[in-house]
């Protein structure tokens, strides 16, 4: 219900020697209206610094935030139709869950009967309904962190949710519900939905467009197929996927290049000298074990097999030491044989100092 721009947005909490030490370094980004978003990457990387700007707890020291168009980096926190769930439910333990819900609304003036209807609706919408007397202290941590919510939910003016991590203090097994309880409700309401986490798993079940940062910087947007399949950034080929996307040094001659005088694809782009260092990376679900030598082979030992049940993650190792992990579903070879191995290669990426090159 609310597009979102960030242009030029940065924060710095500090400075070194008079320059900004930016925590989050200057960015465009645009969140369209109705989208559901997931803000991924590790701790210390800026998510929270970022949803504190869109939220308006934090003014940045750089640019501007605009929802629909309107310019609202000066605003405070209540000021703009955004609610913010936090890591730690925020409820009072004394109050029942059907106060703890009016609150929002009795503080800002509205009358009995409107209260009473807003917060049945509400209630309703996160099946709260049932328990609407008991006393907020009494109820599970999901249960208050469905009371957090529903507490941003409760203005009829919220076109924005903001969550920060908000399934850290929930069971693993009530986790799954919760989560997909949140993402079925913003879609019923068509509210737009930034979702902060550090488990890419969570970031790739809730969202259709995952944020990926790391160190301040926001290196890659898009959907988990395109994050799997074309990283822009060896941190993406990294943190998305299990285990991580493999990297091997690369050797370029003429536009082709190899790894252990193995050509394993050419490249599109000009500009990327022979000799020039380039990194070779391959997801472990696309390397392959062959059952035969053939040219685009490489010899490897198996050092280490870890049966996962439905498939098996296969390490192994090739002449030059270099490590590559195999994801197989197929029956995995047993640990000190060796193979041969070889790559997908449509699927085989390069990257020059950390970022894609085709
Ligand atoms: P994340 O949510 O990804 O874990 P944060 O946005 O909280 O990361 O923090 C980004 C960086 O900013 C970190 O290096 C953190 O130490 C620093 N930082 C966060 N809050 C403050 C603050 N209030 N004062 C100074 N530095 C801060
Ligand atoms: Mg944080």
């Amino acid at each position: 219900m609310a597009k979102i721009e960030l242009k030029g947005v940065g924060h710095a909490y500090n400075s070194i020697n008079g320059e900004p030490n930016y925590a989050l370094h200057p960015l465009d980004l645009t969140w369209k209206d109705g989208g559901t978003y997931a803000l991924l990457g590790p701790s210390g990387c800026g998510k929270s610094t970022m949803l504190n700007i869109v939220s308006g707890i934090l003014t940045p020291s750089k640019g501007q935030i605009l929802v629909d168009g309107r310019d609202v980096t000066q605003l405070g926190i209540t000021k703009r139709n955004i609610a913010q769930v936090f890591q730690f439910p925020v409820v009072y333990p004394a109050k029942t869950v059907y106060e703890n819900l009016a609150f929002p609304l009795r503080c800002a003036g509205m009358e009995r009967s409107k209260i009473d209807k807003r917060v049945i609706e509400v209630a309703e919408l996160l099946n709260l309904d049932g328990i609407l007397q008991s006393r907020a202290r009494r109820l599970t941590p999901d249960l208050k962190q469905l009371i957090s919510l529903g507490r941003g939910l409760v203005r009829d003016d919220v076109a924005v949710i903001l969550m920060d991590e908000p399934l850290t203090v929930i069971d693993p097994q009530l986790k799954f519900s919760l989560r997909r309880k949140l993402r079925d409700i913003s879609a019923r309401h068509g509210h737009t939905l930034v979702y902060v986490t550090h488990d890419q798993n969570e970031a790739m079940t809730l969202a259709e467009q995952v944020v990926v940062m790391d160190n301040g910087r926001v290196v890659q947007m898009g959907t988990p197929q395109e994050l799997f399949e074309d990283p822009m950034h060896e941190h993406v080929g990294y943190f998305i996927g299990s285990p991580s996307m493999n990297f091997l040094n690369g050797k370029v001659t003429g536009g082709v290049v190899s790894v252990m005088d193995l050509p394993v694809g050419s490249l599109k782009q000009a500009g990327i000298a022979d000799g020039e260092g380039i990194k070779v990376g391959i997801r472990p679900e696309f390397v392959h074990i062959q059952k035969s030598e053939t040219k685009a082979s490489c010899f490897a030992k198996v050092v280490d097999v870890q049966d996962l049940g439905n498939n098996a993650i296969v390490s192994v190792k090739l002449v030059d030491e270099t490590n590559i992990k195999l994801k197989l579903r197929e029956n995995a070879p047993s640990i000190g044989s060796t193979c041969f191995i070889g790559f997908e290669p449509p699927m085989v990426r390069y990257f020059v100092d950390g970022v894609a090159v085709q």
